[in-house]
């Protein structure tokens, strides 16, 4: 089975670090953890294919 996938880019809204996640390429809402510091955030695309909207998960 093959899924297409596309790289996630998001920004921690904590720390300002450039997170990068490779994801199904129809997914909606992902959860990624910021390397730097070490945030959960919920990612969803944004406007842009690469750039994804994060919003810190509390
Ligand atoms: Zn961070």
């Amino acid at each position: 089975m093959t899924v297409s996938a596309v790289t996630a880019e998001w920004i921690c809204t904590r720390c300002g670090t450039t997170n990068r996640k490779l994801v199904p390429s129809d997914a909606r809402e992902i959860e990624d953890r910021c390397l730097h510091c070490g945030a959960e955030h919920e990612v969803r695309p944004g406007a842009r294919p690469t750039r994804w909207e994060a919003e810190l998960d509390d």
